[in-house]
């Protein structure tokens, strides 16, 4: 008698229609670092046996399995090579990981090596391109924090884009550096969208689309938001669909109790090039209610992040 999963439903956001084989699904989610969930995060109110890896490990796979994302970028990933990869490369997915180089994983006693950012694409959507691991920066330093940036091509368009995954330093008093790592990434993207048009097609920056997936472990009045909306690269935030306005984030895409208080709040987004892509559908959240007294994690859900899954399409070219 556990509790059921969350029954989440896709919000169509766009008037546009596309057929279903060019349809590009991506799934971002920070799903928790087995080694924090049982060491370092003091989940007050989520029982010791919901956190083991051995319940968490099918609920993860539960998730991806019921919305089959065509890309998955993932945060906390401490069990890439023994459990993630292997299982999804038999659904047909290709991964990269990067792990971090200081994982605060290492310090927990029976830890299964350090968490990164992994990033997963189905192999029968896309041709592999390119994909490269980075190190962020901060004012030329380089930091404990990374992210996977992977060139595509989509087998039913030919169209080429890039997609990246980022996991920014956790915790107040860090907002400065969040920002300067946050530059770091879009300095690094800005190059490569730039060479790549250069170099194979002669075409304008903005005609490589780009996806940003990641933990900014910012909220939107940070910073590094601010950064990321008004950078040359034309991004928005796919999320803000979700809302009345169409232009504010969601209440929470995090929500758990620590011994100092409960957390709930917004610091995961996908970004995406506003003339290039088009959004045509959001998961929405669960409610409150869903999620019930003792937030996140539980024995329903295996992580104190929610997943953001939203479907693109590549816009006409003018
Ligand atoms: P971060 O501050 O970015 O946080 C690491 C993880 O802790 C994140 O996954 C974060 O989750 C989680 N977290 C956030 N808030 C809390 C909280 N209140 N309680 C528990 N966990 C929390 O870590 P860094 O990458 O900067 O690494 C810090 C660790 O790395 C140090 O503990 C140290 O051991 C090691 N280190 C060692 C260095 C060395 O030279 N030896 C250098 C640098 C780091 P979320 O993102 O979901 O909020
Ligand atoms: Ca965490």
């Amino acid at each position: 008698d556990r509790p059921p999963r969350f029954h989440r439903k896709f919000t169509h956001v766009s008037d546009g229609s596309s057929a279903p084989s060019s349809t590009i699904r991506v799934m971002q989610w920070n799903i928790l670092a087995q080694a924090l969930g049982e060491g370092l995060d003091s989940f007050v109110r989520c029982p010791l046996e919901a956190l083991s890896w051995s319940h968490r490990k099918y609920l993860i796979l539960e998730e991806i399995l019921t919305y089959r994302p065509h890309i998955l970028c993932l945060q906390e990933v401490d069990h890439y090579y023994d459990t993630l990869q292997p299982v999804l490369a038999g659904l047909g997915y290709s991964g990269n990981f990067c792990p971090k180089p200081w994982s605060p994983c290492l310090d927990v006693e029976g830890n299964n090596g350090p968490d990164g950012c992994a990033l997963f694409f189905d192999q029968s959507r896309f041709e592999f391109l390119d994909s490269m691991n980075l190190r962020l920066s901060a004012m030329r330093i380089p930091t404990n924090q990374v992210a996977v940036v992977t060139m595509l091509r989509c087998r039913s368009t030919g169209r080429c884009f890039c997609i990246a995954v980022t996991h920014l330093k956790a915790r107040s008093g860090w907002e400065w550096l969040r920002s300067a790592q946050g530059s770091d990434l879009l300095r690094h993207l800005q190059n490569l969208v730039q060479r790549q048009a250069g170099s194979q097609t002669g075409a304008p920056t903005s005609d490589i689309p780009l996806v940003i997936c990641g933990d900014f472990n910012a909220v939107p009045s940070e910073e590094v938001y601010r950064r990321f909306t008004a950078s040359p690269l034309g991004l928005d935030s796919a999320y803000k669909k979700l809302s009345q306005d169409g232009l504010t984030e969601p209440e929470y895409t995090t929500w758990k109790i620590r011994p100092t208080g409960e957390c709930c709040t917004t610091l995961d987004y996908i970004w995406y090039t506003q003339d290039s892509l088009r959004v045509d559908a959001v998961l929405d959240m669960p409610t409150e209610e869903q999620i019930g007294p003792d937030r996140l994690p539980s024995f329903s859900y295996p992580s104190d992040h929610l997943s953001l899954v939203c479907d693109f399409n590549f816009k006409e070219k003018e």
